[in-house]
């Protein structure tokens, strides 16, 4: 383990926070906790942070978590994002308390609220335009200004908002606004949107509304009325605070205590949920859960286990102040998870013929290999056949070979792997010159893959029964983003600016060793030298495997932390 994973920051700083609670008493020792997804688009890997934050909160305190659906934009949302996140949740390991929970069960409540508010006359019907809204607004050094429509009585606020409700006015012509200060030095004190007319049907209450709460006037009541006494957000809510505590102070209800932190950002990865739909609606990746997309139906897909994700959300820690994680960091998490749970088994990538001409024509060897051979406390092994012809890497051979090169060339003697030495004695090329096989001779003394004399070979090279192999299509990912920032855009780019049109590579003629076909012990392997895949059951037929490449070996992030 490198430093940086042994530095598991289970206990943050919004830990020390809820003991504190505990221990005065604040919320008689209960720990209520939420998770409020906007169901408009699919979970990704800075939700999880946020879910493993939550969720692990209460295991730790024994208290609950709720998932409330934060539903107050009809236009946006959409019962497939509502049952995808559900499913991603508890694919993540964690259940929440009773049923889900919606924004939009509390609409009736909220619109009391809201008439409670005008009664004490501290809201008001406004029917400025949004571009007169935001000149009136003022700026960070200027006051605002108040609205002409700022002192209506009580009686016509009344009547104006039920109205607004009732469907007779267009949108976008009336809006009820708090009425705090225009001149707040807080922006988001100067008499903010509560409502505004949206005349489309949502998805769970249908046409009963035309007008809905804003997230900032739903948000903090929805956690009062579920009686959530912690309330975790992102930093970016932290100057809307005052604003939620204004609403509960003044409504006189249940105070939920907000903590800010950190969301999590990550080199060459784009969150937000606008610009993920945007990469499906353009075609840019298969569908939500293509396997490069950093969601978690996408990481699932491409064989991300949820112990990584969770693994990665504790070694990230809790913080206060935003920074962005290497994804090297990540990938480590994903290598070190699957290192000690993926079998070994060989598969070539991309196949060379190797002939051994001194080997009999309709012999076949099997040799006894153990899956788990780096691990003391599993044993699993399969049988692996050997005959005359095995494919190798194509890379495992050069004719004319560099210094330190160790695999095999003409007149080199390497070992394949498990099954015995071969000396290189002759290759044939085709047309253009280029090698398409390689032959060889066995000792066959060696079979077992030991040097009778105990004689030094250098090179072992996997390999895979041409009788015998499997055909695989393999599938490895780049980063989707050749941009460690892909939103750091030239003028008039946007970030799909920095897509990496080389993100998917598809190998479809590799070739993997029989044992893979039916009697798989595990659907994620460690492929020798190439890196560590996962069986895409979806899309494998029965005579031919697709894999994912999760991660190769290649750990970068390691290296980086050696060099430092
Ligand atoms: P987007 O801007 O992509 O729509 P969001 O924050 O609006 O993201 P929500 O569905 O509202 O998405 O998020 C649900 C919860 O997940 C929120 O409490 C939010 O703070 C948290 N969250 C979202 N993105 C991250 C992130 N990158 N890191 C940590 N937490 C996050
Ligand atoms: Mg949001």
């Amino acid at each position: 383990m490198t430093e940086s994973t042994e530095n598991t920051a289970s206990k943050s700083f919004i830990h020390e926070i809820v003991e504190e609670d505990n221990q005065t008493g604040k919320f008689e020792k209960r720990v209520h906790t939420r998770f409020p997804p906007e169901p408009n688009g699919y979970l990704h890997i800075g939700h999880a942070k946020s879910i493993c934050l939550n969720f692990g909160l209460a295991q730790d305190f024994g208290g609950k978590t709720n998932l409330r659906f934060d539903d107050t934009n009809p236009l946006t949302e959409d019962p497939e994002y509502v049952d995808s996140i559900k499913e991603d949740v508890r694919w993540l390991g964690f259940e929440w308390e009773g049923n889900e929970r919606y924004a939009s069960d509390y609409f009736d409540q909220l619109y009391e609220y809201a008439t409670d508010m005008i009664k004490q006359g501290k809201a008001y019907v406004d029917d400025l335009s949004q571009e007169e809204m935001r000149k009136y607004r003022g700026t960070l050094t200027e006051p605002g200004k108040d609205s002409p429509h700022r002192n209506r009585s009580v009686e016509e606020n009344l009547d104006l908002f039920e109205r607004m409700k009732n469907g007779e006015f267009d949108e976008g012509s009336r809006v009820l606004r708090v009425k705090i200060d225009m001149a707040a030095p807080n922006m988001n004190l100067r008499d903010p949107v509560m409502y505004r007319i949206i005349k489309a049907a949502h998805h769970r209450t249908g046409d009963k509304w035309n007008i809905y709460p804003t997230y900032d006037w739903a948000h903090g009541q929805s956690d009062s009325i579920e009686g959530i006494t912690h309330s975790i957000c992102t930093l970016e809510f932290e100057n809307n605070r005052p604003l939620y505590e204004w609403y509960l102070h003044n409504l006189e209800i249940f105070h939920s205590q907000q903590i800010e932190f950190a969301r999590l950002n990550l080199t060459h990865t784009i969150m937000s949920k606008r610009k993920l739909l945007k990469l499906v609606e353009e075609g840019v990746v298969d569908g939500w859960d293509d396997p490069r997309m950093p969601t978690l139906s996408g990481l699932r897909r491409r064989g991300v286990t949820p112990e990584a994700i969770r693994n990665f959300c504790d070694v990230i820690g809790v913080a206060k102040t935003n920074s962005v994680i290497d994804y090297a960091l990540f990938e480590h998490t994903i290598r070190e998870d699957l290192d000690a749970r993926s079998p070994r088994a060989m598969a070539v990538l991309k196949p060379l013929k190797l002939v051994i001409d001194n080997f009999p024509n309709d012999q076949v060897e099997e040799f006894e290999v153990d899956y788990y051979r780096h691990d003391k406390e599993r044993s699993l092994t399969r049988k692996v056949p050997f005959s005359r012809e095995v494919y190798i890497e194509q890379s495992d051979f050069m004719e004319e070979p560099p210094p330190k090169y160790f695999r095999l060339s003409p007149g080199r003697e390497v070992r394949l792997m498990n099954a015995c030495l071969v000396t290189c004695t002759d290759v044939v090329k085709n047309e253009n010159g280029d090698v398409v096989e390689v032959h060889a001779t066995y000792d066959p003394d060696s079979l077992g893959g030991q040097a009778p004399d105990g004689r030094r070979v250098k090179g072992t090279l996997h390999w895979v029964s041409a009788a015998h192999a499997v055909d695989a299509e393999v599938r490895l990912y780049n980063h989707l983003f050749d941009r460690e920032n892909p939103d750091d855009t030239e003028e008039g780019e946007d970030f799909l600016s920095a897509i990496n049109s080389n993100s998917l590579e598809i190998i479809s003629d590799a070739k993997v060793e029989p044992a893979l076909l039916n009697d798989r012990p595990d659907e994620r392997f460690q492929f020798v030298r190439s890196g560590y895949f996962y069986v895409d059951r979806e899309n494998s037929e029965d005579e031919k495997l697709v894999f994912n490449r999760v991660v190769s070996l290649r750990d970068s992030w390691a290296k980086q932390q050696k060099r430092q």
